[in-house]
This record gives C-alpha cells, sequence and structure tokens, in this order.
C-alpha cells in the first residue's frame, strides 16, 4: 500500500487553483500556431501601413485610400443612409471618422473604436533657417512627451505641409526613400561631454538644442553674409518654389527616418515610429473595412492631437466627432444626446508593457505584458487617478465577457506603479459626451521612443477584439 494516499478530506488543490485563480501563463499557449501565423500576416500588413503614415495627415490619407477601395464614400448630410453605407468623414486631412451604417441604424447607440494618430515628434519653429559658424540648421519646438536625448544622433526624416501665401500647398516628404538625404540632431562628444555627463537626463539635453542639421555648403560668392543659409533656401527655391517666409504657414516634422522592422530571432516583435497610437489606429481602420453590416452603426475615430492633450479642432476635445453623431442622429429623428447616452467605445490607445529591464518602475501583478494579449484598462490617469474617466464595472463585465467569447486574447494592467507617473488617452473626452468608455489596446515597450516595440499577436489581437466588438449581435457572424 502507497504511503502517498490522500486523506479524505483533502483538496484537490490543482482543480481549485484552476477554477478560482487567474492564471499566468504567457498567452502564446493560449492560441494555436494558426492564430499565430495569422497575427504575423496580419502584421506585415501594418508595417506597410507603420511606414507610410509617419504624420496625422499621412494616416487619414492612407485609410481613406483604402476606405475608398472597400467603397465608403465622403459624408454627406442631407443624404439617408441604409444598412451597410460606408461613409468617412475627413476632418481637415488630420483627423477621419469611417462610418458603416448598422441594421439597426443609431436608435440603439453607435460603437465607436477611437484611436489617435499624432505621434511625438520635433516640429518646425516658425522662423526655423539659421546658419551659425559655417553649418545651416533648423530650430525646431518638440511635440509631445519625449525624452529628449533620444532624439539625438538618429536619422531623421522631414514630412509634412506647407502652404504658400496664394494657398497653394506643398506636400514634403525628404529621407524615407533610399538615396535620398536625411538630417540628424547632434550630440556633444563623449571626450568633451565632462560636464554634460554630469547633468540629469532632463537637462544634459536641452530643448532649444534639438536643432536639425541641414546643410554646410555656401552660395560661391566674394561679398554677401549668410551665405550658407542662403544656399539651402536657394536650393529649397528650386525644388519646391518657396521663399523663407512660407515656412510660417507650414507644419513640418522630423521624425525617425528608419522603417519599421522585425524584432527577434524568432521575428515576434515589431520595432518602429509611432506604435502609440498607430498600433491601435491600423486594426481599428481594418475592423470598420472588414465588419461587412453591423447590427449597430460603428465608427472608428482617428484623431489628431492626443499627444499634446486633445485640444484644437481635430482633437477630440473639440466638437467634430460629435456633430458627426448628431447628423447621423437626425437622420433618425433622434437628438444626438439620445445616441450618444447609448452609445460604447473601446478608447483604442496604447498602454505600457512590462521591461524587466527597468522592473522597479512596473508594479508586476497589475502590468500588460508582451504577448498576453491586447490590454484592457478600466482607468488611467495619474496621483490617484486623476484625470481618467474610469469606466463602469458594468462596462468592463461587459468586454471581459465579449473578448471571452469571441476567444479574443486580453489581459488588463496599470501604467506603472501607482506614484510612478502616469498618462491620459481620449477616454474621457468620450465618456464626457455620456458615452460608455474603456481603454483597450496594444501594450508597448520604450513607448514614445524613435523605436517603440510591440507583439505582433497583441496587435492583431487589437483587431480581433474591436472586430468582435463591431460585429456584436450582427447576422454577418
Ligand atoms: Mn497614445
Ligand atoms: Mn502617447
Amino acid at each position: 500500500m502507497s504511503k502517498v494516499t490522500k486523506e479524505k478530506n483533502e483538496l484537490d488543490v490543482e482543480k481549485l487553483t484552476e477554477e478560482l485563480l487567474i492564471s499566468r501563463k504567457n498567452g502564446f499557449f493560449d492560441v494555436t500556431d494558426k492564430e499565430v501565423s495569422k497575427a504575423d500576416s496580419f502584421c506585415e500588413g501594418y508595417k506597410v501601413f507603420l511606414d507610410r503614415s509617419k504624420t496625422e495627415r499621412e494616416a487619414v490619407e492612407y485609410a481613406v485610400a483604402e476606405a475608398e477601395k472597400e467603397g465608403f464614400l465622403p459624408f454627406d448630410r442631407k443624404k439617408k443612409y441604409k444598412p451597410g453605407d460606408k461613409v468617412y468623414y475627413n476632418n481637415r486631412g488630420k483627423a477621419l471618422i469611417l462610418a458603416v451604417i448598422g441594421e439597426e441604424s443609431c436608435r440603439e447607440g453607435v460603437r465607436i473604436a477611437a484611436a489617435h494618430i499624432d505621434s511625438p515628434r520635433l516640429d518646425l519653429k516658425p522662423y526655423p533657417l539659421y546658419e551659425a559658424n559655417e553649418l545651416v540648421l533648423f530650430k525646431t519646438h518638440y511635440y509631445g512627451g519625449i525624452k529628449k536625448y533620444q532624439w539625438t544622433t538618429i536619422p531623421l526624416a522631414m514630412h509634412g505641409r506647407i502652404v504658400r501665401r496664394d494657398g497653394t500647398h506643398l506636400d514634403i516628404c525628404i529621407g524615407e526613400k533610399p538615396g535620398e538625404p536625411q538630417f540628424c540632431v547632434t550630440d556633444l562628444l563623449p571626450h568633451l561631454g565632462t560636464e554634460q555627463m554630469t547633468k540629469t537626463l532632463s537637462k544634459a539635453i536641452e530643448g532649444e538644442n534639438l536643432n536639425v542639421l541641414v546643410g554646410s555648403r555656401p552660395v560661391r560668392s566674394k561679398k554677401g553674409s549668410n551665405l550658407f543659409k542662403l544656399n539651402i533656401m536657394k536650393l529649397l527655391n528650386e525644388k519646391y518654389h518657396i521663399v523663407e517666409e512660407d515656412f510660417v504657414s507650414g507644419e513640418i516634422e522630423f521624425v525617425p527616418a528608419f522603417h519599421a522592422a522585425d524584432v527577434g530571432f524568432d521575428a515576434s516583435m515589431i520595432g518602429g515610429y509611432g506604435h502609440d497610437d498607430r498600433v491601435c489606429a491600423y486594426p481599428a481602420i481594418e475592423a470598420a473595412l472588414r465588419c461587412g453590416t453591423p447590427k449597430h452603426t460603428v465608427l472608428t475615430v482617428l484623431a489628431d492631437k492626443e499627444e499634446v492633450g486633445s485640444q484644437g479642432n481635430t482633437g477630440l476635445a473639440s466638437s467634430f466627432m460629435r456633430d458627426f453623431i448628431c447628423d447621423l442622429a437626425k437622420q433618425e429623428g433622434m437628438e444626438g444626446y439620445e445616441v450618444m447616452r447609448k452609445s460604447k467605445c473601446l478608447s483604442a490607445d496604447v498602454t505600457a508593457a512590462f521591461d524587466p529591464t527597468y522592473a522597479s518602475a512596473y508594479e508586476p501583478t497589475n502590468s500588460c505584458y508582451l504577448n498576453n494579449g491586447v490590454g484592457v484598462m478600466k482607468y488611467t490617469g495619474s496621483r490617484g487617478k486623476a484625470g481618467t474617466s474610469d469606466a463602469s464595472a458594468e462596462f468592463m463585465a461587459e468586454v471581459r465577457r465579449l473578448f471571452d467569447s469571441n476567444k479574443v486574447l486580453w489581459q488588463t494592467g496599470e501604467l506603472g506603479k501607482v506614484d510612478g507617473g502616469g498618462g491620459g488617452t481620449v477616454a474621457m473626452f468620450l465618456a464626457n459626451l455620456d458615452i460608455d468608455v474603456v481603454d483597450v489596446g496594444v501594450p508597448v515597450i520604450s513607448m514614445h521612443s524613435p523605436f517603440e516595440v510591440v507583439s505582433k499577436l497583441d496587435v492583431y489581437m487589437a483587431y480581433r477584439g474591436f472586430l468582435a466588438f463591431f460585429q456584436e449581435g450582427s447576422a454577418s457572424v
């Protein structure tokens, strides 16, 4: 007789653990190889989008072109729409709404996935061009929350638009194609960096020193001054027909010039510029394009200005999305608020992924991890949940149920330790319109850096999550 026979009342701990406790195994073990290869191929499309859409304007252009291929037409508020109709509303070329009219139209509210398409970068000042000690540079003013030291000595590309005094415009993109010149912000050599190295990270590189190197040859002349600056302006004038003052009415952004690339021997991750928040924008665009005729009208909203607080008429603190919903409501003889109070939104924005190299910044139990699926965050904010809309328990339960029943791999967590810092998303602006909203997005390592990292599996699960949300209750699933 064995000595290890169980006593009668002893509990089956393994079974009990499985029933009662959250399992913490890596999400990879929850999906089949087929799902993994679907994720990998989905991300091939994402990488193309990432390289083509480094600014908000480029992201809108891409999304409009893809939507038109799928039959989307510009929204006409005077027109009566029927289920299955696909429309888009282009807000000044910098924000976009894609909408698919549902079987029930908007009587039971609309379903919204709201992502942002602006990313941290270096913007040009109004008078950017200057020469100093026989070099020509651009003065910049950084946009969004950056660690300034990360933006020195990396190849930069110049993107954006200049509108001339006569209203004609010019779209610029230099430094992306092979053979094109690139640009950079310089840094001090370590040999002479003794004093700089004693400074804190936030002081070592100052905003006023983020100057972009753009030239070093003068106009050939024995007289005159500013010959170096003049030569660069002459080149720009020949190529683009602009004069120095035209920069005043320009929106020029310097962004990392490198392209999205697979990361790791297993190619399981993607490194690139602007995952925040194009890694949610792309799945949200794809979900709108592929959702068929949904039960409820669905909206993918691509907003600008999130990285600077969502203010401005292309940001979600403005009325452009609300007015769009009001137009839909009017078609049904309803008031906008009647639709909004029944509407639901996934605020599609990234969250921080646990980074073992900086483990002390995270609380391991309540963090998101790479490859564990799309993150569902009840709240964001900082210093005691300040500045967050905090989703209701009821809506959290609804999203859990939806994702579980559609086999969407998901996880939850907070943005680092309680007093470690924090951040916000567009969620509160939608919540303020009386819409139920929760943050759902892809976890990112090295967020806001020039080369952010995400997991392919998580990107795909974001798409699956948004698609399940859009298709809920519809006949097409
Ligand atoms: Mn974001
Ligand atoms: Mn951000």
